[in-house]
């Protein structure tokens, strides 16, 4: 098979030939159609996560049909599309798998970190952590939905019952949050790059009652605010705009360092949390409302060869919405 190889050495993946994973116990082996190009692929290439194999072959936006079965697999047939997202597995019995909070797990593995991901035209991947996608998306169009927009989701739920909910950096997550947060009701304020006047009119056609610089102060107080742009920066500015007793989510696994500020923008029960990873109950439920809301999923495909080029366009923000590789 074809693959994208992250070697270490640099921030350049490598074209490679290589022979087929098979699939072992409990695993699918799957035809990729299309994978999702996710900041954390940029965090790992560009060097800002330590832990990878290496070499691995990045990707978590997995979308592909099964074309083999390891043994004991039950819940997909050959020729079943599937989606494989981050979490490629949990020990089952740590205290966090235990109390239900398996995307902290002890012993986790993650797709296209510490295994192998899709941008590659196969890979294998343990059954129990993948999931049935919503028949309405194209495969281009639901990759997004397995990291962009369940850990956005993630991301979302964290912020409770907030009506007014700011959104910082209107990507690929962005995009997708800020569609299930009006299906929700609730009010969608949209940060971007300063002066980035088409993100502003994308997340306005999306439904932001209001968008503008991140360095600007939104018309009303929020109860919430999501940062999915990875910019320590905007932490303290977020805060700021945010209510007595409001909450800032911070949705991505990598930020630059977060300036100090004054306490008294903590003050009256504000509350900054991260989120980390997925449960796969986040992906049932969060498929399921992809399933019942058609989303709009905006994207830019790329050729598997050309995963370099989605990986410097994402890096350099000249992307609106998702890049997503296609392996045919
Ligand atoms: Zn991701
Ligand atoms: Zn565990």
């Amino acid at each position: 098979m074809r693959a994208m190889l992250f070697d270490g050495s640099s921030p350049v993946l490598h074209e490679t030939q290589r022979p087929d994973p098979a699939p072992r116990a409990g695993e699918l082996l799957i035809d990729v159609h299309a994978c999702g190009v996710c900041r954390t692929d940029l965090h790992i290439v560009d060097g800002d996560l330590s832990e990878p194999k290496r070499p691995v072959i990045p990707g978590h936006e997995i979308v592909g049909v099964v074309a083999a079965l390891g043994a004991g697999v039950t819940g997909f047939a050959p020729g079943d599309r599937v989606g494989v997202p981050w979490l490629g597995h949990t020990c089952g019995h740590c205290r966090f798998c235990l109390a239900g909070r398996e995307n902290l797990c002890d012993a986790p593995a993650f797709t296209g970190y510490t295994r192998d991901g899709g941008y590659a035209e196969r890979v294998v991947a343990d059954a129990h952590y993948c999931f049935h996608l919503p028949r309405q998306y194209s495969d281009v169009q639901a990759a997004p939905l397995l990291c962009a927009g369940l850990i956005g989701y993630r991301t979302l739920v964290l912020a409770g019952d907030a009506a007014r909910i700011g959104i910082y950096g209107f990507g690929a997550a962005a995009h997708i949050v800020a569609q299930v947060a009006r299906h929700q009701g609730r009010t969608v304020y949209a940060f971007t790059r300063p002066g980035d006047d088409d993100a502003q009119r994308f997340a306005r056609r999306l439904g932001a009652a209001w968008a503008g610089g991140s360095d600007q102060t939104p018309p009303e107080p929020l109860d919430a605010a999501l940062l999915f742009a990875p910019v320590g920066a905007l932490v303290p500015a977020a805060l700021r705009a945010v209510t007595k007793g409001g909450i800032v989510v911070c949705g991505g696994i990598h930020m630059s360092d977060i300036p100090s500020f004054p306490y008294a923008w903590l003050w009256e029960e504000r509350r900054l949390v991260s989120v980390a990873n997925l449960t796969r109950e986040d992906g049932a439920t969060f498929m399921a409302i992809a399933a019942r809301h058609t989303l709009e999923i905006e994207t830019t495909a790329y050729p598997l060869s050309r995963a370099n080029d989605a990986l410097a366009d994402l890096r350099a923000g000249r992307l609106t919405g998702a890049a997503v590789l296609t392996m045919r």
